[in-house]
């Protein structure tokens, strides 16, 4: 019901808060959390605009101070800040550094939460659980920040994490979001492309940041969108990238690498398989594929002819190839 979740969204509110104050004026969230995120070179405006937070590795003091201040276990437990478990209550998030997800209007939905020591066994990022206000294939991190660049620049740029979204927003480039741990949906998708028809993918350089790109690619083009891909150097990520370079260096990158789709899986072949026919044969396979998912038969058309003049292959070949790939596909 519509109060029940405006109860959720209003614990939630709260936890962001007391996260918040916590690491900024507790002993141990000033010690443990504040620098942390000092490390990662966020600053203090940084901090407080992402309202990011802390909660010390304890047992349940979270939840027991939100239940001192009026809130119901019921809805702690439904928006999954607390776990409930034989009569006992604790907090679910302990000992990590807090950042809040919002709504594009800015309501708290959820949060991802940091491990600080990578050294122990507990996956590095814990997210809130699945809520009646927490739809995760549906949301997308910093999407309330940075609507109105995004349809401001006309783009938007998708990397993969919390810290890419932030660090970015730093050096200045605010049209960024990130879809956070769950693989791009074509929900996600949609959110972006009532803003603007262009997206720019920055996933991780490294396998598992490849295999998303690709994976979102053609999500992407199924709905009649642009996307370019841009790769980052083997073991950087956007936020380590950021870092390192004024925004006038980031954006030179960017516009210097962000590859429309077809020639990304082009360079793709020439970094894996060069000379060897099969696996060019599978690429160009692959890039049909892709092009059979835009819905706009004049930019099939042109990318069409684009990948024959890349790969070097017949564009009726290339034709016969999406007319098979069409009538299988319905
Ligand atoms: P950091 O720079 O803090 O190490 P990252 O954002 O570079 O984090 P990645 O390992 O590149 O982390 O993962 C990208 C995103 O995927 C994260 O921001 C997080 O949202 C999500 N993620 C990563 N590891 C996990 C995990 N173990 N469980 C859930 N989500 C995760
Ligand atoms: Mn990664
Ligand atoms: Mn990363
Ligand atoms: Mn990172």
């Amino acid at each position: 019901a519509a109060n029940e979740r405006e109860s959720m969204y209003l614990v939630s509110e709260y936890a962001r808060d007391y996260f918040h104050k916590t690491m900024l004026n507790s002993e141990q969230g000033k010690a443990i959390g504040l620098s942390y995120f000092k490390e990662r070179g966020f600053t203090a405006a940084t901090i407080e605009k992402f309202q990011l937070g802390y909660n010390p590795d304890q047992w349940d003091a979270f939840t027991s101070e939100a239940i001192r201040q009026g809130y119901k276990l019921d809805y702690l437990e439904k928006t999954g800040l607390s776990i409930v478990k034989e009569e006992k209550q604790f907090d679910r998030f302990k000992g990590r550094v807090m950042f809040p997800i919002h709504s594009m209007s800015g309501r708290v939905l959820g949060f991802g939460g940091r491990i600080l020591d990578s050294s122990k066994k507990a996956a590095k990022y814990l997210n809130s659980p699945e809520s009646d206000i927490y739809h995760k294939s549906k949301v997308l991190y910093g999407i309330y920040y940075a609507k109105q660049a995004i349809a401001k620049e006309d783009n938007c740029y998708l990397v993969e994490g919390y810290t890419d979204v932030i660090q970015m927003f730093q050096s200045g480039i605010e049209n960024v979001v990130s879809s956070s741990g769950t693989a791009l949906t074509p929900e996600q998708i949609r959110l972006i492309n009532r803003l603007t028809k262009n997206i720019t993918v920055l996933f991780d350089g490294d396998a598992a940041g490849q295999r998303a790109a690709l994976r979102g690619i053609d999500l992407i083009l199924e709905q009649g969108m642009n996307v370019k891909v841009c790769s980052f150097p083997e073991g950087e990520d956007p936020d380590s990238f950021s870092r390192k370079h004024s925004k006038e260096e980031i954006v030179a990158f960017f516009d210097e690498n962000a590859k429309d789709f077809i020639q990304y899986k082009a360079n793709l072949l020439v970094e894996e398989a060069a000379g060897d026919p099969v696996k060019k044969a599978d690429t160009v396979r692959d890039m049909v594929e892709s092009i059979s998912k835009i819905p706009d038969a004049i930019k099939q058309e042109i990318y069409v002819q684009e990948c024959a003049r890349i790969m070097e292959v017949s564009e009726t070949v290339l034709y016969n190839t999406l007319a098979q790939i069409l009538k299988k596909d319905k």
